[in-house]
């Protein structure tokens, strides 16, 4: 196991005025889940479900609230600072926009090269050698190694991010979002090099997106989160085929399949996503919920098994066996 997140919970003080209290955003709530080497864990749910608050502590860059992170079976809380620059090394992130964590003023081949500068002994040479043997991992050719980020292509720019990710040859690769922002074409050329990468590899990707077709491309097991809040986990091809809670239904019957057998009934959700600073009592949901009973105002469900599921799946529904 690479990754082991225990309650995650991530809460930011918000200013409400002069003279006023701080209030708390409950951006992360308490999340939960493994993650193995060579599998594809997806995240998915609305802006502000909370997705990229959870990268952000899965990669370090944010410290949780409380809650435990092991990597490598290493409590990161308690970490001495030279285990954890190495941890560091061992996650790393690509993000949406390749064109904004790039240096316009760098070459590619300094782009690459950098995580080899930084955490790294290689010489100049040794350095360079990498960089282009891992430009052409990634579909890159020998002279874009003398370009500037410009120069490309939005998918080669995803090509550069990737590559860039993986010189340090990490464990656990967060992609938040990582194809939203390529034409379609284009997003099908990135995620079969991230999936050709990991046959290679062996690397374990967090993979962010609000896209389930994309999702169901490229995924081994699914958090679906709602306000902060894993709603339902489950394996990929369950998922898909028996979404149990309402809120995966609505999402998937939003989504529009390959797979024509597939089609769920059309159901609109309706209502916006409730502030992360008051959310709603009992269920979360229950104000865009179209099975809420009078119980879901008042109490909070618990991620659970179902009784009636056979296979290991996860659902915060008080209703999970009325409904499946
Ligand atoms: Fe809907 Fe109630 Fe289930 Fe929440 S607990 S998803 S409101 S049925």
């Amino acid at each position: 196991m690479v990754l082991d997140a225990d309650s995650l919970t991530k809460h930011y003080p918000v200013s409400q005025g002069f003279m006023k209290p701080k209030a708390l955003a409950r951006a992360l709530d308490g999340v939960s889940f493994t993650l193995q080497a060579g599998k594809t864990l997806a995240v998915v749910g609305e802006s502000g479900c909370g997705k990229s608050t959870l990268a952000r502590q899965i990669t370090m860059i944010e410290t949780p609230t409380s809650g435990h992170l092991h990597l490598t079976g290493i409590d990161v809380a308690t970490a001495d600072a030279a285990t954890k620059k190495r941890l560091r090394q061992q996650v790393q992130m690509v993000f949406q926009n390749p064109f904004a964590s790039l240096n316009p003023r760098k070459k590619i081949g300094h782009a690459l090269e950098e995580p080899l500068l930084i955490n790294t002994t290689l010489t100049k040479a040794e350095r360079e050698e990498r960089a282009r043997a891992m430009m052409a991992r990634v579909g890159l050719r020998p002279e874009h190694h003398q370009r500037y980020p410009h120069m490309f292509s939005g998918g080669q720019r995803q090509r550069v991010a990737i590559a860039r990710a993986l010189m340090l040859q990490p464990l656990i690769v967060v992609a938040d979002e990582p194809v939203s922002a390529l034409d379609v074409s284009i997003q099908a050329q990135v995620l079969n090099l991230l999936m050709d990468l990991q046959d290679e590899t062996h690397v374990a990707y967090v993979f962010i997106s609000h896209n389930l077709a994309v999702v169901e491309l490229i995924a081994d097991e699914v958090l679906v989160m709602y306000l902060g809040k894993v709603v339902e986990r489950a394996a990929k091809r369950q998922l898909f085929a028996m979404p149990r809670h309402p809120y995966t239904r609505a999402l998937l019957a939003s989504t529009p399949r390959i797979d024509v057998g597939a089609r769920q009934a059309r159901q609109v959700l309706h209502g916006e996503l409730p502030s992360p600073l008051a959310p709603p009592p009992g269920c979360a949901f229950h104000k865009r919920c179209p099975h809420a009973v009078a119980r879901c105002q008042v109490e909070t469900p618990l991620l659970r098994q179902p009784t009636d599921s056979a296979s290991e799946v996860l659902v915060a529904c008080h209703l999970a066996e009325q409904i499946a």
